[in-house]
């Protein structure tokens, strides 16, 4: 029996303050028994928000890690920094990530291997743009990203990693993909871990929908077979709507 995830992703936004008062917020929320919710919180922020989850059922995501274990990278995070700070999460390939700072297929299956190995669980996002959509070609698009940034994986090594479908035509732009197009895409990806690995990790494997996820939409998104939450963004930096969504 898949749970279900409540995921924040903060972006570059927040100062210390504002991120310690939401910390505080979303960790005073009521989480319901089979929910998981996850802070994905700027990398200075992450210790700060770390010590006030303590002893609450939040967990905390970095938004990024780099693919060596160290080295002359300057400005750079690795995956064993995160673990050394009891980080649970990292998030991979963001839409934004991929788009603005080039981060390609393969760079992103080394970082879920470097990740993986420092003992952090991946939240690996996959989506497709616009055109792609309007061509209906976001099938095969997403399961390149997914043969290419992932399947590369062992079965075993697939209980670590939660995958987000995120339609970039639907990040921070307020249009959502209806609970049908949702379903589909969440279906077909289920199909091609199926495909892969078999029917018991396509069965587990926690699929979240993202893009502008809302208190007035996470219901009907949350309760689709193959929806199993949502990766948040502008929604999850205000506590009252963050809680709203926990709750759907
Ligand atoms: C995101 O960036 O992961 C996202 C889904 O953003 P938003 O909810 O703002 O569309």
């Amino acid at each position: 029996m898949r749970k279900k995830i409540a995921a924040g992703n903060w972006k570059m936004n927040n100062t210390k303050a504002e991120a310690e008062a939401l910390a505080k917020a979303i960790s005073a929320v009521e989480i319901p028994e089979d929910t998981e919710v996850i802070l994905g919180v700027p990398f200075v922020f992450l210790s700060a928000v770390k010590e006030i989850t303590a002893g609450s059922k939040v967990q905390v995501a970095a938004q990024n890690c780099h693919q060596e274990e160290s080295g002359a990278y300057t400005g750079e995070i690795s995956a064993p920094m995160l673990t050394s700070i009891d980080i649970d999460y990292v998030i991979l390939g963001h839409s934004e990530r991929r788009e603005y700072f080039g981060e390609d297929n393969a760079l992103l299956a080394a970082k879920v291997d470097a990740a993986l190995k420092a003992g952090l669980k991946v939240i690996f996002c996959c989506g497709e743009p616009l055109n792609i959509r309007e061509e209906e070609t976001h099938v095969s698009y997403v399961k390149k990203q997914l043969q290419e940034g992932l399947f590369h994986l062992s079965e075993a090594a697939l209980d670590d990693i939660i995958i987000a479908y995120e339609p970039i035509w639907a990040i921070g732009t307020g249009v959502t993909a209806s609970k049908e197009q949702a379903q589909d895409m969440h279906k077909e990806i289920r199909d091609m871990i199926a495909a892969n690995y078999g029917a018991t990790a396509a069965g587990k494997m926690h699929i979240l929908y993202g893009g502008s996820v809302k208190p007035g939409n996470a219901t009907e998104l949350f309760g689709q077979e193959d929806v199993d939450g949502g990766l948040v963004g502008g929604a999850s930096l205000k506590a009252a709507d963050f809680t709203a969504i926990i709750q759907a």
